[in-house]
């Protein structure tokens, strides 16, 4: 199985050295929630269009998320897909991420390959 690289920590200076190509990406973005047991991580996942990861990264910047994980991959389906293999695998709302609602389709011939939604 595939593996993001990361987790990073979500500075400026880290995205731009460690995001160096244009391919279509997807990326985790964690911060951690303290409960008064433990400290767990609740992430995002999102998707990234050719060349926009660096920017998709820093809008996060000064946010309350401390790290992130990315991966890239050989096209905008394939970035589709992966989300939603990531989302469905980290158990959506309900599991470990805090994203609500499944990852948008690119347009309508486009299936989830889990769910087929
Ligand atoms: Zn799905």
């Amino acid at each position: 199985m595939r593996t993001m690289d990361g987790p990073f920590q979500l500075a400026e200076s880290v995205i731009d050295t460690v995001v160096t190509e244009t391919a279509p990406a997807v990326f985790l973005i964690r911060r951690i929630e303290e409960t008064p047991g433990y400290a767990h991580y609740r992430g995002r996942i999102d998707r990234a269009g050719p060349g926009h990861l660096k920017r998709e990264l820093k809008r996060w910047l000064g946010s309350d998320y401390r790290v992130f994980c990315f991966e890239y991959t050989d096209s905008p389906v394939a970035a589709f897909e992966r989300h939603c293999h990531l989302w469905h695998e980290l158990g959506g709302p309900d599991g470990k991420l805090i994203n609500e609602g499944h990852p948008e389709p690119l347009d309508e011939t486009c299936r989830c390959p889990v769910c087929a939604v």
